[in-house]
């Protein structure tokens, strides 16, 4: 039986690319093998390669001055390659820091250049994005980085801050593809798959190619987009698998009318959530409402012990990987692009059923 998976990460993938992967998994495409035995240099490869990327391009309207780079190490990776590719004119950067991962892109950061914290919003454990003006960054700062939806507090950006020209590096991990963004407001995007794309193993770059040219000269090898670029993400043996997945998860986006139709469903299935937690008087969300996740939702319910019931009881009724992050307790629901809106329904069912049999 498949449940409805709200883990973070791995996310759910839709059940239609997995059928597909499952119907092609022993003999893709008329080749006779698995693209998990398939040399990454060998025609159907090169075709997924340059498929995915033109899915992409199209999907997010990615501009031709933009390179599209599938590399391997995560989005943590990319917490190195940035600084280490883009922050070399001046060795200067700027972050702000609205969540753990985005925290931890500053202290690698800081490993390599001088970084500063632009702005916080620790001091209310993360439950809101700082307001951001240009003056708040340094002139002569190499890039500026953020990270446009925190998957562990349920924050995400309304719209990408003014810089005013400095190069704006994001990370899009936990939100990619979930809504629409203007390529062009960004230097650089990153992103690791498992959250909304694809599974685990493919990160994705996209960089604004003038900045591919300034790497530090002891940039390793693996992290430097230029190689990367040069060598269409083929440097040495990728991921084959994970952006064939990634391929197929893009297609059925296309299908599906692209991001803005798969827009309008997260938006849908996560006011839905919203609502019902405010007009509950047992489940609170405390973020800041204008900042509220539409991807990631954090709850309580009463007390830690009912909290501890409700991930338990949740589970054997097929609504799996519901506790909370550590650094915030309770529940969170991740209701990424996979999770179909049925998902959320048969969620907020049992948590009326939950809140009637447990009363505060
Ligand atoms: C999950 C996540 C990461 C870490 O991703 P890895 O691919 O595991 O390195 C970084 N940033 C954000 C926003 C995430 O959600």
């Amino acid at each position: 039986m498949r449940v409805y998976n709200f883990s973070a990460g791995p996310g759910m993938l839709p059940l239609e690319v997995l059928e597909r992967v499952q119907k092609e998994i022993t003999d893709y495409d008329g080749s006779g093998m698995s693209v998990m035995e398939m040399s990454h240099r060998s025609k159907p490869y090169q075709k997924i390669n340059d498929r995915t990327e033109a899915l992409l391009r199209e999907l997010m309207r990615v501009p031709d001055n933009y390179d599209i780079l599938f590399v391997q190490g995560g989005a943590t990776n990319q917490f190195s390659a940035v600084p280490l590719n883009i922050g070399t004119q001046n060795r200067k950067a700027d972050y702000v820091v609205t969540g753990n991962f985005a925290k931890n892109a500053y202290k690698e950061g800081a490993i390599h250049l001088d970084a500063a914290v632009a702005a916080s919003s620790e001091d209310k454990n993360f439950t809101y994005i700082p307001e951001l003006t240009p003056d708040m960054f340094r002139r002569d700062a190499d890039f500026v980085h953020i990270c446009y939806n925190n998957t562990i507090f349920g924050t995400r950006y309304v719209a990408p801050p003014d810089t005013d020209g400095i190069p704006l590096a994001c990370d899009m991990s936990s939100m990619i593809l979930s809504q629409e963004v203007n390529v062009s407001d960004f230097a650089l995007i990153y992103a690791g798959a498992q959250k909304n794309i694809g599974p685990a193993g493919v990160t994705l770059v996209i960089v604004r190619h003038d900045l591919t040219e300034r790497a530090d000269a002891k940039c390793p090898v693996m992290l430097r987009y230029d190689n990367q670029v040069k060598n269409k993400s083929l440097y040495n043996t990728p991921p084959c698998f994970s952006t064939y997945v990634v391929m197929e998860v893009l297609n059925y986006l296309k299908e599906r009318g692209g991001i803005s139709a798969i827009q309008k469903v997260n938006e849908k299935k996560a006011k839905k959530l919203y609502d019902y937690i405010d007009n509950s008087s047992y489940y609170v969300n405390s973020v800041q409402k204008k900042y509220r996740s539409i991807m990631n939702v954090p709850f309580v319910s009463p007390s830690k012990e009912l909290d501890e019931k409700f991930v338990a009881q949740a589970a054997e009724n097929g609504l799996v990987s519901l506790k909370g992050h550590r650094l915030v307790g309770g529940m969170r629901a991740s209701i990424y692009n996979a999770m179909p809106e049925e998902g959320v329904d048969a969620l907020i069912a049992f948590m009326e059923k939950f809140k009637k049999e447990n009363k505060a």
